[in-house]
């Protein structure tokens, strides 16, 4: 080979390795994904516009109901930290959230369903935004329909009361004073899933709050994570878990029909 072959052979060589080096030099420069806070998930606009309910009303549990509560014991309820008596305090017809106990779930696992519940924010009003009347309606224990006092209480609009939480904002505010009874009707479509863990179809859910609207035939896009983005994980039938905020918030009334 002439020396000028060598010559040019080597610079190939040069470049060859230049480009390389180049490369995954560039690769390390790659920006590092920023980490998430919970504001990057929180949408404050438009906010849902108030609506007041009508006459207040209540729906005794049908002839084909799963009855969650009557009013007189949590026998249907576990705790969600690895089962264990609910923890929660039953009084006049009511149980309420005892702070620190715990969520609590149902013992009994449902795919898709029709939930009635009725529930009342504190009558002693303290804190604010998130921090006031806080609890949550955890569907198959997964995704959150969120619960919270809403009456003069600003918030994130994708985390107000019938909010999918951190997902799909209510299309109205129907909440009644605190200490009143408000009636939630559920009605929510299980997903099914692909063989790779993603969903075949994804859960729906309809949210009627007093009467309103929040929520038409909603899809659900994964789990309802206070930071970060929703996660799709398959599972099967779960139970309803209700939201320990550390709130006072009282439930009653509450029953279930199979879909
Ligand atoms: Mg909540």
């Amino acid at each position: 080979m002439k020396r000028s072959s060598y010559l040019a052979k080597g610079c190939m060589v040069a470049l060859a390795s230049l480009f390389f080096v180049s490369v995954s030099a560039q690769e390390k420069e790659y920006p590092k994904p920023e980490r998430m806070t919970p504001g990057m998930s929180e949408f404050w606009t438009p906010q849902p516009p108030i609506v007041t309910p009508g006459v207040d009303y209540t729906i005794a549990p049908p002839s084909d109901a799963i009855v969650l509560f009557d009013g007189t014991n949590l026998d249907a309820w576990q705790s969600s930290r690895g089962g264990g008596e609910a923890k929660w305090t039953i009084k006049d017809g009511a149980f309420t959230v005892t702070p620190r106990t715990g969520d609590i779930e149902t013992k009994q696992h449902f795919n898709s369903f029709q939930l009635h519940i009725e529930w009342t924010a504190p009558t002693v009003v303290k804190g604010e935004s998130q921090g006031r009347g806080n609890s949550g309606i955890f569907l198959q224990g997964m995704y959150e329909v969120q619960i919270l006092d809403c009456y003069q209480n600003e918030t994130y609009s994708n985390g107000q009361t019938g909010s999918i939480y951190k997902q799909t904002r209510p299309l109205a505010n129907v909440m009644r004073k605190p200490g009143e009874w408000n009636v939630y009707d559920i009605i929510y479509n299980a997903p099914t899933f692909k063989e790779d863990g993603t969903y075949r179809t994804a859960p729906t859910v309809t949210v009627i709050h007093n009467g309103v609207v929040l929520q038409n035939h909603t899809t659900i896009l994964g789990t309802t994570e206070y930071i970060g983005f929703p996660k799709v994980t398959p599972h099967g039938a779960g139970p309803i878990k209700l939201q320990d905020h550390g709130d006072l918030v009282n439930f009653r009334n509450i029953w279930i029909r199979e879909l």
